[in-house]
């Protein structure tokens, strides 16, 4: 294993600290940082919903409504949708593209 030790990147504690509130406060931090709770906290719900399905066939069926639900959003930029339902040409064949992987109706 190739391990190699690189000199440290020396700051005054100034610089640092401006820098790190700098980021803290731009807008984009903190709308990214709401954006990470609400998503966060709707996937808390969504897992609870599907833990408290009482068997096995209840809880997959809850899995796919949580998927199909999921599939339905989109996000139009332009050309541009961003959703996690399959990318589709004109013959119906996936085209999404790596790193991207279709499992089960859904493009994650
Ligand atoms: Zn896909």
């Amino acid at each position: 294993m190739a391990n190699i030790k690189l000199p440290a990147v020396r700051m005054t504690r100034e610089i640092c600290r401006k820098e790190i509130d700098e980021w803290a406060n731009s807008e984009d931090t903190r709308n990214l940082a709401f954006l990470d709770a609400i998503c966060q906290a709707f996937q808390n719900m969504v897992k609870e919903y599907y833990r408290t399905g009482l068997t096995p066939d209840n809880r997959f069926e809850r899995l796919d409504d949580i998927r199909r639900a999921l599939t339905e959003i989109g996000f139009k930029d332009g050309e541009k949708i961003f959703t996690l339902a399959p990318k589709v040409d004109a013959e119906e064949r996936k085209t999404c593209t790596p790193p991207l992987v279709c499992k089960c109706g859904a493009c994650e």
